[in-house]
């Protein structure tokens, strides 16, 4: 096992009812590196998410974190290590995001048994990392899409895990709020070494911010490796139909952008 490796994914498959969702998948995430995960709706993106979080069993294959296989650790323990921000959270009724945050903290104790101080810095911090420090007190359901976006990535944070995996962390946002959630998620990466996996759909911000693509289509990874190298007008016209060129700017920074489907052309 390579240190180098923060989970390792060997010869996954996954089969929901007679689906074969994810067939004979192996990947290695590398330590402190985030990845985007993309690929077409209904590609088995949130699916592999959810086993790469221990929350799904595999039908064959393994996840190892660390040395161990995901299904050799305890509840507690994994949540210790990784958190997963799912597609979309559930608001609870009735809960200031000082509340929901707190539960992040879950994993390190019983009510009886725990550090309050080391709860409360992991709170203050995740606040202040998501920019939620001044909506501590407000009530998740009245949050904008943004701020509860945050309010759920604090969540997370306050787990203190080495691994984050996001679903679709910004889908419902619009530009501006995008951009902010994926500032925040480099930060993390940069500022506590987390590792990050992330579903994304947006070109641009998974050039942008990742330093590895995982292409995932027809249940198999289409391509691995660095945006540059993945991001091709083959390839997606090849896993999402679409007909894409590259434009460039004045400033020489060059982007591939869809500009139809393919069988217009
Ligand atoms: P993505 O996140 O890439 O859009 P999903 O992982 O949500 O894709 O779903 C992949 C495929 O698995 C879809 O065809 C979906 O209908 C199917 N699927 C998801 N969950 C289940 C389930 N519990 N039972 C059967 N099929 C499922
Ligand atoms: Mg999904």
């Amino acid at each position: 096992m390579n240190e180098t490796v923060a989970l390792d994914v060997r010869h996954l498959q996954v089969v929901l009812g007679e689906h074969v969702i994810v067939r004979d998948l192996s990947l290695a995430f590398p330590v402190g590196r985030v990845t985007a995960v993309m690929g077409p709706n209904g590609a088995g993106k949130s699916t592999l998410l959810r086993v790469l979080a221990g929350l799904l069993a595999p039908t064959a294959g393994e996840v190892l974190l660390g040395r161990r296989p995901l299904a050799a650790y305890g509840r507690r323990e994994l949540a210790r290590r990784l958190a997963i921000l799912p597609q979309r959270p559930q608001v609870p009724a009735d809960m200031t995001v000082a509340r929901l945050v707190a539960c992040g903290r879950y994993p390190y104790g019983s009510l009886l048994h725990r550090d309050k101080a080391a709860d409360r810095r992991a709170v203050a911090a995740a606040l202040a990392l998501t920019g939620m420090t001044d909506f501590a007190e407000r009530q998740v359901a009245s949050l904008s899409g943004g701020e509860s976006q945050r309010a759920w990535l604090a969540l997370a944070l306050a787990q203190e895990p080495e691994l984050l995996l996001l679903d679709e962390p910004t889908t419902y946002l619009d530009m501006a709020h995008q951009l902010q959630v994926m500032e925040i998620i480099r930060r993390v990466n940069h500022e506590r070494g987390t590792t990050i996996i992330m579903v994304l759909h947006n070109l641009q911000q998974a050039a942008r911010y990742a330093d590895n693509l995982a292409i995932l289509s027809d249940a198999e990874l289409q391509a691995w490796g660095p945006p540059a190298d993945v991001l091709t007008p083959t390839l997606l016209a090849r896993v999402f139909g679409v007909r894409a060129e590259y434009f460039h700017t004045d400033g020489g920074r060059q982007a591939l952008l869809p500009v139809g489907l393919l069988e217009e052309s």
